[in-house]
């Protein structure tokens, strides 16, 4: 059992089952949302993840032309989780906010064509240019 929160803690949850994939992501979004260079993020079967608290909502439009939801403390800013329309049925969840986030490890790095210079590319992780085409398994 996983367990998060945000900064200050007004936002909780907790997370079973294992994740269906772990990602680095270097897109220019991550990069906005989180001011660093990339994002790690583990995705979930939505049903799998139990939020307590009240979470803000900012959707953007992903390079793909799906929808992306950015789930969000609006006392903090802490940004949680993010959902895409693209992949129904899961939601990926920042691993920084994790308890412990060497819990989970990751697999991929994608977008590293907008890798910053400055950036340290992970050599544990296959790599992608872009968003690999790829769908969770059902
Ligand atoms: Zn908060
Ligand atoms: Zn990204």
């Amino acid at each position: 059992m996983l367990e998060g929160r945000c900064l200050c803690g007004a936002i909780t949850y907790q997370v079973s089952g294992s994740p269906i994939i772990v990602a680095h992501c270097y897109c220019r979004d991550c990069q906005r949302v989180s001011g660093a260079g990339h994002t790690t993020g583990a995705m979930f079967r939505e049903e799998d993840i139990e939020v307590r608290g009240a979470m803000s909502e900012f959707t953007s439009r992903a390079e793909s032309g799906s929808t992306v939801s950015h789930l969000f403390c609006a006392r903090c800013s802490s940004r949680l989780f993010g959902k895409n329309t693209g992949m129904p049925g899961v939601m990926t969840l920042a691993v920084g906010t994790l308890n412990d986030p060497s819990a989970v490890t990751p697999e991929v790095a994608i977008f590293t064509r907008t890798r910053p210079r400055w950036e340290p590319a992970d050599a544990q992780v296959e790599s992608f240019d872009s968003q690999p085409a790829w769908k969770p398994p059902e």
